[in-house]
């Protein structure tokens, strides 16, 4: 089992944590006309790096939004930070 850093609440299983999407994936204005693509690719598509890999998590005991890079083989915590919209 992985264990994740939150800067608020300390080190914690992976199983308090849940995958929100990949870092710096932007949402279509919807306040434009989104295509079926556009919007299914929004959804679903993710990067699924091989490796170093950024991504957001939400530690569901604090509620906090984290940037969390890590490794995908060797499965270590690069670095971690509290995630807000428009700031990474
Ligand atoms: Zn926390």
């Amino acid at each position: 089992m992985q264990r994740f850093p939150c800067p608020f609440c300390g080190l914690r299983d992976e199983t308090e944590f849940f995958y929100a999407g990949d870092l710096g994936k932007v949402r279509p204005d919807t306040t434009q006309p989104v295509s079926d693509e556009e919007w299914s690719a929004y959804l679903n598509d993710y990067a699924n790096v091989k490796g170093r890999a950024k991504e957001v998590w939400v530690h569901t005991a604090c509620q906090e939004y984290l940037a969390l890079e890590r490794d995908t083989v060797t499965m270590d915590v690069l670095s971690v930070t509290q995630f807000r919209k428009g700031e990474i």
